[in-house]
């Protein structure tokens, strides 16, 4: 971990949002202030109950300002980018939700790098490079996350992962402090970094991309976008992979020789076109997509003898949940 201050020290004593912490923050962060926002409105599934506090900043001086008021409650953060690697509870999430997009958003050349905010979306990030002739970022086409997401997840494909092009990530501690770290420094490794654990507020990043051919990179771009489309369920809800794969066998290829596609556990359902994806129907709830993920890697481990391990992350006030299996 790359984390140094006294986030574990302040969860454990986290404090409840009063109302004063909400007044101050109206007062003195321009940005969006929200109580009992839902994040089935913030998530890719569409599930998610209230988080206490819901906060938009509106540039580094209100982030600064919501981190420091935050930190002197004791009042947990949480950050989300477009929330398409996350199931929130159906209870939601106590304490303050920060989210950077779609401020934060900034895209720069300099030189063959690009800096950028970690509110920028992938596809806004992949189409700048492409206009200006750089290649690398083509392995992250059709992700549906944001920059910030992304480095904290290392996203990517079979043919690359961001971290393969990171030169630096600048962050904040959840006290506030500016930090900036070497991507080798970073851990970075299969949907693994060292930016997880959800003690720091990544700010931004420089890439190390490749000059290329313009029109190349958009054909590499166009290729991408066409086998995902024709390999993964599209204009439905889910969080992409549902696990990660193993080293030498895809996750979806486990859970389809387990006879798991179409199964439906309320209104969450296994994808029949690809099976590690997980639809969240509208009505869906947080607990039908975690049980029928369990059930699926109960299923697995029944089949094959092998443990599946969850790469949507579950974000919220998930204590005391109980499965609930057939
Ligand atoms: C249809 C679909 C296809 C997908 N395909 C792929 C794929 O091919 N490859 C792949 O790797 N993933 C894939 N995903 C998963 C997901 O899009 C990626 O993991 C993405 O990088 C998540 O970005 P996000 O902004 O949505 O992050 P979120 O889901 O919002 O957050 C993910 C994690 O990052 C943290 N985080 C977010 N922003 C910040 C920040 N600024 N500072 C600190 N922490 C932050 C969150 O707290 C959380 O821990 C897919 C998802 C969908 C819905």
């Amino acid at each position: 971990m790359i984390m140094h201050t006294t986030v574990t020290e302040g969860v454990a004593l986290a404090m409840p949002v009063s109302s004063e912490l909400i007044d101050a923050l109206r007062a003195t962060m321009p940005g969006t202030v929200l109580v009992d926002e839902p994040m089935s409105r913030h998530t890719t599934f569409g599930v998610g109950g209230p988080a206490d506090l819901y906060l938009a900043p509106e540039d580094d001086a209100a982030l600064a300002r919501a981190l420091s008021l935050l930190y002197q409650a004791q009042v947990p953060v949480r950050l989300l980018g477009n929330g398409s690697n996350v199931l929130v509870s159906d209870r939601g999430v106590r304490g303050a939700v920060i989210r950077l997009t779609p401020r934060f958003a900034e895209i720069h050349r300099e030189g063959s790098s690009l800096i950028v905010g970690a509110g920028a979306k992938l596809a806004k990030v992949i189409t700048f490079a492409a206009a200006e002739a750089l290649s690398g970022l083509e392995s992250t086409m059709g992700i549906p996350g944001t920059m910030g997401g992304a480095l904290v997840m290392n996203a990517g494909t079979d043919i690359g992962s961001l971290g393969d092009l990171v030169e630096s990530v600048s962050f904040y501690t959840l006290a506030g402090e500016p930090l900036e770290r070497a991507g080798d420094q970073l851990g970075y490794s299969y949907r693994h970094s060292a930016l997880q654990g959800g003690d720091l507020v990544v700010r931004s990043a420089r890439l190390r991309l490749t000059p290329g051919e313009r029109s190349a990179i958009l054909a590499k771009m166009e290729r991408l976008k066409e086998k995902r489309t024709s390999r993964q369920p599209t204009h439905c809800r889910t969080a992409g992979s549902t696990f990660k794969n193993l080293p030498d066998i895809a996750a979806g290829k486990l859970i389809d020789r387990a006879g798991c596609k179409g199964f439906r556990l309320g209104l969450a359902e296994v994808s029949t076109k690809h099976a590690n994806f997980i639809i969240a129907h509208p009505g869906a709830t947080a607990s039908d997509i975690r049980n029928l993920a369990l059930w699926m890697r109960q299923r697995v481990l029944e089949e094959h003898g092998l443990e599946l391990e969850m790469e949507v992350e579950l974000m919220g006030d998930w204590d005391g949940w109980t499965p609930e299996l057939p």
